[in-house]
């Protein structure tokens, strides 16, 4: 499966309210600049053509536009295996369906079993619910058989008759340039067969939507773009292969003031010139509340303090990461009068010249 995010926008070049007139033309010209006739041996532009055509066929059909756009700014990764899909929190995000239509195909031709695509979801985050863990309700879309045809898509006491355009496989191959591509039937849809009348129910196609919601639960620990696989929990497969996957990927919203790297939480803690210079202590946040932090005299700008255990908890193993709380010394933008004074004094009894240590 193909994970890269993308945003078919920007991968044509186009704005998000581009006509669909300057979307054909711009697919137009960059096909040609990076089509695999016009660049032999040259793996980049091919894969440049790739997803150019990708954004394409989702961009020019106006139902896959609209189910893009409304369900955000990534859908699809390549091809028949992959549907992106966002997700937001008190949003069900029925209406789906749309998105697998024009990719689900492929399944149908021949009968060999093969793997359910694989589902995958955005889960937005806020920094606290990234570190506990939450629970989320999905609303699923799954292919499912159609109970009426039971998956054949002819009106049941019709005829079904062999696609003479693919002679019942279902593909077909088209030359293009140097290579040689194998193509769903159009005129079968890929399904090797044509009824005589189409099942009404599904309009033909052997299989419809079935929407659930589902309760999963994002694990404690993830951190912004985690990607958590929930094993046959995504399409069912066809002709008796195994389902796909379901994958939650972590979209976790920035803190004020905290951040994290793993499963360690960091923190930049301002102190100032006399509290460095100085030692004490200082209170500080962190994920569990204020704890006090020791600081020795002379503490440099940058030097960062490890408070064990304090992080989030690990994803993988056990236990929990450290809290890194870096030293930041401000300098007052502002001083009174007595305060410039005190520190220009300061100034005159150091004997201390940083630049004669520093390039000596
Ligand atoms: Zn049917
Ligand atoms: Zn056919």
């Amino acid at each position: 499966m193909n994970t890269t995010y993308k945003d078919y926008y920007q991968v044509l070049g186009v704005g998000r309210n581009a006509t669909a007139k300057e979307i054909k033309n711009t697919y137009r010209k960059l096909a040609r600049k990076y089509h695999p006739d016009a660049n032999p041996n040259d793996p980049k532009a091919e894969e440049r053509f790739k997803d150019i055509s990708e954004a394409y066929e989702v961009l020019r059909d106006e139902k896959r536009r609209e189910a893009y756009d409304r369900t955000g700014r990534y859908f699809a990764g390549g091809g028949p295996e992959a549907g992106w899909q966002t997700f937001d929190p008190g949003d069900l995000g029925f209406g789906f369906g749309d998105l697998f239509s024009g990719f689900g195909g492929f399944g149908d031709a021949g009968s060999l079993p093969r793997k359910g695509s694989d589902l995958v979801y955005n889960v937005h985050l806020s920094f606290e619910e990234a570190i506990n863990g939450k629970e989320v309700s999905l609303g699923i879309d799954r292919d499912v058989p159609c109970d009426v045809c039971r998956g054949g898509g002819a009106q049941p006491g019709t005829s079904v008759s062999i696609c003479s355009t693919c002679g019942g496989s279902g593909k077909i191959s088209e030359n293009q340039g140097f290579f040689s591509v194998a193509r769903i039937c159009p005129t079968c849809r890929g399904r090797g067969r044509i009824a005589a009348s189409p099942c009404s129910a599904c309009g033909g196609a052997g299989h419809t939507l079935r929407s659930t919601v589902e309760r999963v639960r994002m694990p404690a620990g993830v951190v912004d773009g985690s990607k958590i696989k929930f094993k046959g929990k995504g399409q069912p497969g066809k002709n008796g292969g195994p389902p796909g996957d379901l994958f939650l990927i972590a979209k976790v919203e920035a803190h004020p003031w905290f951040t994290r790297k793993g499963a360690d939480v960091l923190l930049d803690v301002p102190v100032t010139f006399p509290e460095a210079a100085l030692g004490g202590t200082v209170e500080i946040p962190t994920i569990e509340g204020t704890v006090a932090l020791k600081i020795p005299a002379g503490t440099q700008d940058g030097q960062t303090f490890r408070l064990k255990g304090k992080g989030a908890p690990k994803l993988k193993g056990t236990g929990s990461g450290d809290m890194l709380a870096t030293i930041r010394i401000l300098v007052p933008k502002e001083l009174s009068g007595e305060e410039r004074e005190l520190v220009a004094r300061l100034a005159k009894l150091s004997k201390e010249d940083p630049r004669r240590t520093a390039f000596s």
